[in-house]
């Protein structure tokens, strides 16, 4: 097996991995917040890790991968109120905290199912880890690095900082931090502003209450992932990622718990995925830039002109590095569009390639593999063996055109290649995709404005007006122009 290479944020550099248990993969990744469907962008970084625990699967080693799904304490901060925001969700719809979460959950296994992600190995939730959860917060106040104030309780960032690291994920300096936070001295129960809940005290309207030595409350939103990765992945594990967005202060926090409890930093490998965009400003709820990943299916957004298919829509985001900033826009998906039929095109020749006695291709063969590997291997550059991709299809195109000749192994090694990285690690399914779908459907319309054409031509009118009728109840449009008709579901 060649080496892996892991950029790890903790040192920000790009690390050989080396699993704590030989063969083993520990991962977790922290999981949507489920008060509304989650958007495109959040759905980049779930597909991101989908692709990190398919190579992972790829290369041989047994992962246990726990994504948590945040049902309860996640708090939003909106002019300057704090809010639970599943608990708003549920007023605002009218339901019960539990009902918004399992309503949204479904839909997130919808979508999952539709972009072909795999599941990860367990799906733990806030709600079913209370326990767990004022554990840990026990702990660390046993060690004197959390408070109680007011029936909540407060992790104590100043203290915690003088006998250790704080930042080092996200680089802030605690003293900084320390700074800015004074001069919001005092207006809370806590005795900086910077520490940040372990446990909150109910508020009358809140929906979901626990029980806790402290009264009744519910949990701050940081403590979940500490309690949940440690609880399934133990103490310490291999890789914990998320997006960019969690390095401060979830992550930094996540560190500060573990440590604070007694135990270390969890995770050996931090990754963080970046952003997906609109017009260059992050995707997100609050801004109201965002798309549902089945708009987009079904072509019903505003910035797209068209639908566009789940396996064009995977096959974009693969075509960024997890690392980079990636714009989501129209002429981005059109074009991704163009890649995926000009590969896939190529991909389903090879099954009626016919093999030769001899070989001229084994070596251009043999060099995508191994750049193939050579780009995953550093750093899950998909980019990069997207580009390899394509030289695949040039080559399949040429034993095609006979311009280069295979024999029964080289093909045998173009579908195992094909097999192995397009469909198993970037989890792009080619066969059952909408493209030849759309394609049959260019073809259709075609020989519909064909027949239209040719019935006006000979006065038939009766023949033009129906099938212009047809095709408005099926939710076709037909528009005349200089340049001819066109369609337009
Ligand atoms: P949330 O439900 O807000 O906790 O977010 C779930 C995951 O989506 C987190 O890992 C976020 O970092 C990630 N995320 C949120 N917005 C974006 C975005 N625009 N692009 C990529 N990932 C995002
Ligand atoms: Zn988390």
């Amino acid at each position: 097996m060649s080496e892996l290479f892991i950029y790890n944020t903790l040192t920000g550099k790009k690390e050989k991995f080396e699993p704590l248990h030989t063969g083993k993969v520990g991962m977790y990744v922290c999981g949507p917040t489920l008060y509304s469907e989650p958007h495109m962008g959040n759905l980049r970084t779930f597909i991101n890790f989908d692709m990190i625990y398919r190579y992972l699967l790829f290369l041989g080693f047994q992962v246990k991968y726990v994504r948590n799904i945040t049902d309860c304490g996640h708090i939003t901060n909106s002019l300057g109120q704090e809010q639970d925001s599943i608990g708003k969700a549920a007023k605002l719809e009218q339901m019960e905290s539990l009902e918004i979460v399992y309503k949204y959950n479904s839909k997130f296994q919808d979508i999952q199912k539709a972009y072909n992600l795999l599941r990860p190995n367990i799906e733990p939730t806030a709600t079913a880890h209370i326990q767990e959860q004022i554990q840990i917060i026990e702990k660390i106040m046993a060690n004197g690095y959390a408070y109680e104030s007011n029936g909540a309780v407060y992790f104590d960032l100043e203290k915690y900082s003088k006998s250790n690291a704080y930042g080092v994920i996200s680089g802030r300096k605690i003293e900084e931090l320390l700074s800015e936070s004074r001069e919001l001295q005092g207006q809370d129960e806590k005795r900086n502003s910077v520490d940040f809940a372990l446990w909150k005290k109910a508020n009358p309207e809140d929906m979901q209450i626990w029980r806790s030595p402290w009264g009744e409350g519910n949990p701050g939103w940081h403590i979940e992932c500490t309690a949940m990765s440690t609880k399934y992945l133990g103490e310490q594990f291999d890789i914990h990622g998320g997006g960019m967005d969690l390095k401060f202060p979830h992550h930094e926090d996540e560190v500060a718990q573990s440590c604070g409890a007694g135990m270390k930093n969890p995770a050996k490998y931090w990754m963080h995925a970046n952003m997906l965009n609109v017009n260059g400003q992050k995707m997100s709820k609050s801004f109201g830039n965002f798309f549902l990943p089945f708009e987009i299916l079904e072509g019903t957004t505003s910035i797209f002109t068209k639908p566009f298919s789940a396996p064009v829509v995977r096959f974009f985001m693969m075509m960024g590095h997890y690392r980079s900033d990636l714009d989501f826009s129209n002429d981005a998906l059109l074009s991704a569009e163009k890649g995926y039929e000009r590969l896939t095109e190529a991909f389903g020749k090879v099954s009626k390639l016919s093999a030769s006695d001899s070989s001229n291709s084994k070596e251009a063969i043999a060099q995508v593999e191994s750049n193939n590997a050579a780009a995953m291997n550093d750093d899950f550059n998909t980019s990069k063996l997207i580009a390899e991709l394509f030289e695949l299809a040039t080559i399949i195109n040429k034993i095609d055109s006979k311009d280069l000749i295979a024999d029964q192994n080289d093909l045998k090694k173009i579908n195992e290649i094909i097999q192995g990285y397009f469909v198993q690690v970037l989890g792009i399914n080619f066969e059952s995709n909408h493209s030849n779908q759309s394609q049959a459907m260019e073809h259709l319309m075609n020989l519909v404005i064909e027949i239209r054409k040719d019935s006006r031509e000979k006065k038939d009118f009766a023949t033009s007006d129906k099938i212009r009728d047809y095709l408005n109840q099926a939710g076709i449009e037909l528009r005349d122009g200089n340049e001819g008709t066109s369609w337009k579901i």
